[in-house]
C-alpha cells in the first residue's frame, strides 16, 4: 500500500434502478452502512405483481445481516407452513398423477425434505414489499422515472443516469436491480448481445390466490394448509398458505413446446377451463383444485438466462444485481433469495469502498470498480448455477430427467443435494472472498499508481 490518492471527501453516492425486491433489500442495506442511496423506479409506486413468493434459510440468514430490518419486515407477513404454534417445516412432494391405493384421492407421499426451522414461509409479494417501503426513509425512492441510459458524463467524475422523461440524475455508481429485462443489462452488454434479453425455457405457469376456507372444503384442512408439490409428467402444481392462511398461493406449470406468443408481455390472460385441459389427465386431487379458479386467471411465461448468461455483472462503475444478472426459472424457489445473497455481498463491499476512501487510499471511482469487480467474481458461479440447476430440477419433478426419471429415490437423491446446496450456503464464506477479492485488487491497483 504504497501510495496515497487525493478522495474528493464527499460521501459515496449509489444509484440503484429498479425498486423490486431486490432494490429495496439492497437500499437498506445500504442505508443501514450509512451509505448515500437513492432509487429509481419506473412505476408510479412500489408494487408487486405476482402471487406469493417464499424465502429459503439462507436468504433469510443474509436478510438478517443486511439489516434486521428486513426480517422483521418478511416476519410481519410470511405465513406458517401449517400450524403456526407448530410450523411444519418439511416440504412435501406427493403423486399428483397416479392412483396408488383404492381412494383416488390418496395421492402417495413420494418423498420429504427438512427445510430447517422454519425454513420455508411464504408471503403474498405485494405484503412484503408494503412493509420494506415502510422502513425505506422516505425521498430516497423516485417513481415515474424509467431508465434510458448510462454515461459517464457528469461533474466530478459522475456516472448520469438518464430517464425517459428527458429528465437526468448522477452518481458515482449505479446498480441495476432493475429485473429480468434489465435495461441497465443492455446498457453494459450492448442491445444486440443476446445476453441482453432472457429467453423461453418453454414452461409456463399458471398463478392465483384461492381462497383458504375454499381450498380446506375440498382438499381438507392438512393438504389445503401445509406445501405441497403434485408432481406429474411435464406438468406440476405447487400450493403454500400465504396471508395468514387465508389465501393459499397456487402456481401450476405446463411444459409449452411452442415458442411464447405474446411478444411483448410475460403474463397473459388465461382462463380456468385452460388450466383444467392441461390437467386433465391428473388425479382428482389436482383437478379439484383446478376447479377453485377463478375463470379467469394469469399465465406467466417462464423466461431465464440459462440460452445466453450475462458473461460479467459489472462494467466500471455500472453493476447488476437479482434478476438483471441471473434471471432464473423459480423451480428452487430461491430466484429472489440468491438476490438477496447478492444485496449482502454489494452492503459489505460497499462499505469497505467507504472505508478506503476516507482513508484516501484511492480514489472513489476506482475503489467502486474494484468493488464491483469483486462482486462479480464471487457471485458469478453461483448464482449461474441455480440458473441451471433450476432448469434440471424442473426435468427431475417432471420425471423427464434421463437418469431420475420417476424412480422416487433418485429424484429426492438429487433434489435433496441441489436443495441443500442453496440453503446451507457458507454466507461467512461468501463474505471473506469477497473482502480478500477487493482488498487483493485495491492493493494491486496501489502498486500499478
Ligand atoms: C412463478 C414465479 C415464482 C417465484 N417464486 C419464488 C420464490 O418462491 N422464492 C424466490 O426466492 N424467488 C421466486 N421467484 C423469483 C423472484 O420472483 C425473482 O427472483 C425476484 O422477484 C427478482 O427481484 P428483482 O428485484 O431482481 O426484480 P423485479 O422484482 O423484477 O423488480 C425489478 C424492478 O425494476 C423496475 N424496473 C424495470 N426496468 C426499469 C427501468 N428501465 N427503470 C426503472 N425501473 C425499472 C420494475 O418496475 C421493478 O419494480 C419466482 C419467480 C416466478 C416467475
Amino acid at each position: 500500500m504504497s501510495s496515497t490518492i487525493e478522495s474528493d471527501n464527499k460521501p459515496v453516492e449509489i444509484s440503484i434502478v429498479g425498486g423490486g425486491i431486490i432494490g429495496l433489500v439492497l437500499t437498506l442495506g445500504l442505508i443501514k452502512r450509512n451509505i448515500t442511496v437513492k432509487v429509481y423506479e419506473q412505476a408510479k409506486s412500489l408494487r408487486e405483481i405476482g402471487a406469493g413468493v417464499a424465502f429459503t434459510a439462507n436468504a433469510i440468514r443474509c436478510m438478517g445481516m443486511i439489516n434486521p430490518g428486513i426480517v422483521e419486515a418478511l416476519r410481519a407477513v410470511a405465513t406458517a407452513n401449517g400450524d403456526a404454534d407448530d410450523p411444519n417445516d418439511w416440504l412435501q412432494w406427493v403423486d399428483g398423477y397416479n392412483q396408488h391405493t383404492e381412494n383416488p384421492y390418496d395421492e402417495k407421499l413420494l418423498f420429504k425434505l427438512y427445510a430447517g426451522y422454519r425454513g420455508f414461509e411464504g408471503c403474498h409479494r405485494a405484503h412484503f414489499l408494503d412493509q420494506l417501503a415502510k422502513i425505506v426513509p422516505k425521498g430516497v425512492v423516485e417513481f415515474n422515472k424509467r431508465l434510458d441510459s448510462i454515461s459517464q458524463t457528469g461533474s466530478e467524475d459522475k456516472m448520469v443516469l438518464k430517464f425517459t422523461d428527458g429528465t437526468s440524475a448522477e452518481a458515482d455508481a449505479v446498480i441495476g436491480c432493475d429485473g429480468i429485462k434489465s435495461r441497465v443489462r443492455q446498457v453494459i452488454l450492448g442491445n444486440d448481445n443476446p445476453a441482453s434479453h432472457p429467453h423461453y425455457t418453454h414452461k409456463f405457469a399458471y398463478r392465483g390466490l384461492i381462497p383458504m376456507n375454499k381450498a380446506v372444503e375440498v382438499m381438507g384442512e392438512y393438504k389445503a394448509r401445509n406445501q405441497h408439490m403434485h408432481v406429474g409428467p411435464k406438468a406440476h402444481v405447487l400450493h403454500f398458505p400465504v396471508a395468514g392462511q387465508t389465501l393459499m398461493n397456487f402456481v401450476a406449470f405446463v411444459t409449452d413446446p411452442n415458442d411464447w406468443a405474446f411478444e411483448k408481455t410475460m403474463v397473459a390472460p388465461a382462463t380456468r377451463v385452460e388450466v383444467q385441459r392441461d390437467f386433465a389427465n391428473f388425479g382428482p386431487t389436482v383437478r379439484d383444485i383446478t376447479s377453485l379458479l377463478p375463470d379467469t386467471i394469469d399465465k406467466w411465461a417462464i423466461f431465464d438466462s440459462f440460452d445466453y448468461p450475462a458473461p460479467y455483472y459489472n462494467k466500471g462503475r455500472v453493476c447488476l444485481a437479482g434478476d438483471a444478472a441471473h434471471a432464473s426459472s423459480p423451480h428452487h424457489g430461491a430466484g429472489a433469495g440468491i438476490g438477496v445473497e447478492d444485496a449482502l455481498c454489494l452492503s459489505t463491499v460497499m462499505e469497505l469502498v467507504v472505508e478506503a476512501c476516507q482513508g484516501n487510499k484511492t480514489s472513489k471511482s476506482q475503489a467502486l470498480s474494484l468493488a464491483f469487480e469483486a462482486f462479480n467474481a464471487v457471485r458469478r458461479e453461483r448464482s449461474q448455477w441455480l440458473v441451471n440447476s433450476s432448469r434440471s430440477i424442473c426435468e427431475v419433478y417432471e420425471w423427464a430427467d434421463p437418469v431420475t426419471g420417476n424412480d422416487s429415490e433418485k429424484c429426492f437423491k438429487e433434489i435433496e443435494w441441489r436443495s441443500h446446496k442453496i440453503w446451507n450456503f457458507d454466507i461467512e464464506g461468501m463474505l471473506k472472498d469477497t473482502t480478500a477479492d477487493y482488498e487483493k485488487r485495491l492493493d494491486a491497483s496501489y502498486s500499478k499508481n
